[in-house]
């Protein structure tokens, strides 16, 4: 079975579609979720739940560590690629973004270079799993980021549990921004907005890695949408800002566990973050772009 749909079907997708069986009876109601996992597995069938690595999502520290300032964390990417090949993430002194996609991690400089994660590198904060495929989605007709989100939050059976989200396919536009090495004292993670590097490209193929939580989950990760692009090239890409996808390829994870490891060395853990209001923090931090000037826009 395939399932194929675009953003103006977004509304008839939080509907159920009745089926019928051979006997012509009523075979049930399947959801939208039913459907893509019937078109998840025509596509991918031996991407299963039995394999025991999958479900898992493993994270090095916390989003509100990372408002804090908490730049700095003494975990190895080596260790990080043990728990997962998909996923995002960033370095120590916040020096540019990380993507993970088949088991290949990629760092993304701030000056828009794409290079190898070196395994010794630490991370304060990254997010990965073992990306297996539960359900598929395909777009056929030009899908806004909010469409696309909305389309996901329709299709999926539980708000409440994790999902790790790739989306292959040709973009008419995607902005990205990538984080530009900070130096100590560190600010607060909002304060390097002013200074983070933002790109538009046009008409590039690629893939959007990243993961949707639950709003529960705000401050331990990032409530909602938190993506990463890499183009086919793995020459440009960085934290997604806005995307156009024109088509392509929705391919949906659900991961029921989240396994949080801590630094050990001390930090701005949670200080100053009693009273301030995390989830605007982090949508000025994660969603929102800088001023124009040092806005760039140019076509791969
Ligand atoms: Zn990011």
């Amino acid at each position: 079975m395939t399932r194929s749909t675009g953003p103006s079907d977004t509304t008839r997708d939080t509907t159920r579609d009745t089926t019928r069986d051979s006997t012509g009876t009523s075979a049930g109601v399947q959801t939208c979720w039913e459907l893509a996992v019937s078109l998840a597995a025509h596509h991918a069938p031996h991407a299963t739940r039995s394999d025991p690595r999958s479900g898992d999502i493993f994270q090095v520290s916390t989003v509100r560590a990372l408002l804090a300032g908490s730049f700095d964390g003494d975990t190895p990417y080596a260790e990080v690629m043990c728990h997962g090949d998909f996923g995002v993430g960033t370095f120590n002194a916040l020096d540019g973004e990380m993507a993970a996609l088949d088991g290949h991690f990629y760092h993304l400089h701030s000056d828009g270079s794409v290079g190898d994660v070196d395994p010794t590198d630490l991370t304060p904060f990254a997010a990965v799993c073992f990306f297996r495929a539960d359900a598929e989605i395909d777009i056929e007709s030009p899908c806004s980021r909010s469409d696309l989100f909305a389309l996901v939050d329709a299709t999926i059976p539980s708000s409440d549990t994790f999902y790790a989200i790739r989306i292959d396919g040709l973009f008419g536009a995607v902005t990205t921004r990538t984080a530009v090495r900070q130096t100590r004292p560190y600010p607060r993670l909002v304060e390097t907005t002013k200074s983070q590097v933002e790109r538009t490209v046009q008409d590039v193929r690629g893939t959007v890695v990243g993961f949707r939580s639950p709003q529960y989950a705000q401050g331990k990760t990032v409530a909602g949408y938190h993506l990463h692009f890499l183009d086919d090239s793995r020459t440009l890409g960085g934290h997604v800002l806005d995307f156009q996808l024109e088509r392509g390829r929705i391919t949906l994870d659900q991961n029921t566990d989240l396994h949080l490891q801590l630094a050990t060395t001390a930090g701005p853990l949670g200080v100053d973050m009693v009273a301030a209001d995390v989830a605007a923090e982090i949508e000025r931090s994660e969603n929102s772009t800088r001023a124009a000037p040092n806005r760039t826009s140019h076509a791969p």
